[in-house]
């Protein structure tokens, strides 16, 4: 702990003097409540060598408002245990928020340096508070007694998540356990970290497929050849074509090449990563990961990881996800089959002489998408400009909650581009503020992400209005043309506003429970949003031509609406195939030992999986669940929330009105607002008025 100290003294010395202008203390933006219109971020006032010293200002403050809390003399009570705790680490809170959000959509190399020098000493700092056996130990003295001490429900909810939080942590087991389950975390940490490793040296170094005759390229996009050639060109062998593993450069390869050699080459490529018994070989590596998790989860007193993960999840055990993935198994087969067997006919009527196989699949699935569908991009395109999506987006957002999204320009930002609106409830009162950062730049990262700068809380007696900010990559304008959406775009766009009115309607006293839901819960609020992108009824209030106005015509919807349809027995199959493969590892007691090739083997036989189709991802490049913990035992959480949006949707549709204000209200109330105040289903419950079923889900998708 002296040592830390040390350590963090010496850093904010360094920073104080290498910086010739620094501002004094009372000049940092972090050191304070922001004074800024609807106290945003003011960004027009920060600057890189600000975050520094706010971090260190911010350990500094919390560890002192963490030992007031282990040093007071009084009995421990919520009131000056759990909320003092609760409501700690502002300043901290207050830079990580700006600065976090920055290395991910607007970094530098400043940023990334002060990322390096910081992450040490936040999981440092975190380590600290969770193994502060004096705070636990007041913790759970108002854990043991919460049900005498005449508190409301929130209050006690509160208490047991903190409690739950150590005890998961291995703040209750016996100092020989605790010291074992850090030798534990230890060895996992640098475990997954050389999976990652392995696995990014796999995809992107040790194969390559090189191309030399002009008629390997037969049915390949001119823009995929040209970026072949640039490839190959790069890599010292001008007038060739490079394909690579990586997802743009192999999908395209496989849906268009004809050259079925080559597809099958390429594939094995990929899905014989981290299997090659070389120096990046991740089988016994993954054996490791997997034995140390079930002793992990035996230390913490489960009977496997998978139990010890599902146990803060809605579905609770590893037997009810068990049941729900093998209930979508069934359900999606037959049509995977069928899809398969309407596949084999078209490589027939070609004259070919062969039985599909797995790397057949993207090939003929494409055919007949074309033949079924005929859905053309570039043709919905010019229907779909940002403008007409995003408002669209929020006038769904207005019929169904009366909110109303009004345009802002006195606000600072970070970058010219983005836009601020300020959200508003139906009778004028202010909810919140919503950033939109869209087009792709080199300092954001690639995807599309929902964040905040303040999330929604409660202070000092009143509310604190959340700022929300959505940032996306999307195709940006050229010339005259205004940026002009794809439809997965649309759906993404959809999909991360729903997270954000999760965010903006989001209420609760305390930070612990308020807006906090499971894992397999988080995607409820935003798949349902891309419910609504979808229906015609939608279609028709915001696609417009961007020259002409005029309304998208009936027969693209319609073709919109079908191509939901494209494939999905496949993408069902080798989704859940993965999910089952996931909990299979984990549900593995102590001291499990596996042989990952015989292990995938029988996992995936014994879910019926057929041989033209192989798990979405197999053991070996399995990087959610072994490249880190994030999704071990939990890959199976999007079509859980799958399930929930799609009833949940459903519940609208059977109304007859999508619109349904009172659905609406109590979709807002249980499943947004109050997301936080009870166990998923429970909330769930609330709205629906029974258990979701999979019905929904199983149609959306064509399997029923
Ligand atoms: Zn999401």
């Amino acid at each position: 702990m002296k040592n830390n100290v040390l350590l963090l003294t010496a850093i904010s010395v360094a920073l104080i003097t290498a910086c010739k202008n620094e501002k004094k203390m009372t000049e940092n933006p972090f050191f304070a409540e922001y004074s800024t219109l609807y106290q945003v971020p003011p960004f027009d006032q920060i600057d890189s060598t600000d975050y520094m010293p706010a971090f260190i200002e911010g350990i500094k403050q919390h560890d002192a408002e963490v030992a007031a809390i282990t040093n007071d003399a009084a009995k421990p009570t919520f009131e000056n245990t759990i909320l003092p705790f609760d409501k700690s680490g502002k300043t901290l809170n207050r830079v990580s928020k700006v600065f976090f959000n920055m290395t991910e959509a607007n970094t530098n190399d400043q940023l990334q340096n002060i990322a390096v020098k910081v992450s040490p000493l936040l999981s440092k700092h975190n380590d600290d508070i969770s193994m502060n056996a004096k705070l636990f130990a007041r913790i759970k003295v108002i854990y043991d007694k919460r049900k005498e001490l005449k508190l409301d429900d929130q209050q006690v909810r509160v208490i047991e998540k903190y409690y739950r939080d150590f005890e998961r942590r291995g703040a209750n087991l016996p100092k020989e356990k605790q010291d074992q389950l850090r030798k534990v975390n230890e060895e996992l940490s640098m475990l997954s970290l050389k999976f990652g490793d392995n696995l990014l040296a796999e995809t992107n170094k040790n194969f390559k497929l090189i191309v030399d005759k002009k008629s390997d390229l037969d049915g390949l996009p001119d823009d995929v050849i040209s970026a072949a050639a640039e490839a190959a060109e790069k890599d010292g062998q001008k007038g060739k074509w490079k394909f690579t593993l990586a997802k743009p450069s192999l999908i395209p390869f496989l849906q268009y090449a004809k050259n079925r050699e080559l597809r099958e080459k390429i594939y094995r490529g990929y899905f014989m990563r981290g299997n090659n018994d070389n120096a990046n070989d991740n089988k016994t590596i993954l054996a490791n990961i997997v034995r140390l998790r079930a002793e992990k989860a035996k230390l913490l007193g489960f009977e496997n990881f998978a139990a010890y993960v599902i146990d803060e999840n809605m579905a609770k055990t590893p037997a009810t996800v068990d049941a729900f993935l093998n209930k979508l198994m069934v359900a999606s087969l037959p049509v995977a089959k069928m899809e398969l067997s309407e596949m084999q006919k078209i490589a027939d009527s070609e004259g070919g002489n062969f039985k599909l196989q797995s790397w057949d699949w993207w090939y003929y699935s494409e055919k007949l998408r074309k033949q079924k569908y005929d859905l053309d991009e570039n043709e919905l395109k010019p229907y779909f400009s940002l403008e007409n999506v995003r408002n669209g987006m929020f006038a769904v957002a207005g019929k169904l909650y009366g909110i109303t999204f009004t345009k802002v320009t006195n606000l600072p930002i970070y970058q010219k581009d983005v836009e601020t609106f300020e959200v508003k409830e139906a009778d004028g009162l202010h909810l919140g503020i919503l950033y939109l950062d869209y087009y792709p730049r080199t300092e954001k990262r690639g995807g599309a992400w929902c964040t905040d700068f303040q999330s929604a809380g409660w202070e000092n007696g009143k509310k604190v209005d959340p700022v929300v900010s959505l940032v996306c990559n999307f195709t940006p304008p050229t010339g005259d043309v205004p940026a002009l959406l794809n439809w997965d775009e649309t759906s993404t766009l959809f999909h991360e506003f729903g997270h954000a009115l999760h965010g903006l309607f989001t209420l609760g006293k305390y930070n612990r429970t308020a807006g906090s839901v499971p894992r397999d819960y988080v995607e409820l609020p935003s798949q349902i949003m891309e419910n609504w992108a979808g229906e015609p009824q939608v279609l028709k209030m915001y696609a417009k031509h961007y020259k002409t106005g005029e309304v998208i015509p009936d027969k693209l919807v319609e073709k919109i609406v079908n191509s939901g349809l494209f494939n999905q027995g496949f993408v069902t199959v080798e989704y859940i195939a993965a999910s089952i493969l996931d909990l299979d590892y984990h549900k593995l007691n102590a001291p499990a030992k596996v042989e990952p090739e015989s292990f995938e083997k029988e996992a995936m036989s014994k879910a019926g999986l057929i041989p033209e189709i192989l798990p979405r991802y197999r053991s070996t490049y399995f990087a959610h669940i072994f490249s880190g913990e994030g999704y071990a035992a939990g890959y199976y959480v999007y079509i859980w929330a799958a399930v929930l949006d799609a009833d949940a949707f459903d519940y609208f549709t059977q109304s007859g009105n999508i619109f349904n204000p009172e659905l609406a209200a109590k979709f807002r109330k249980y499943c947004l607002a109050e997301s936080g105040d009870d166990e998923g289903m429970i909330q769930y419950k609330k709205f629906r008025g029974q258990e979701p079923s999979m019905d929904p889900l199983l149609k959306r998708r064509g399997l029923k």
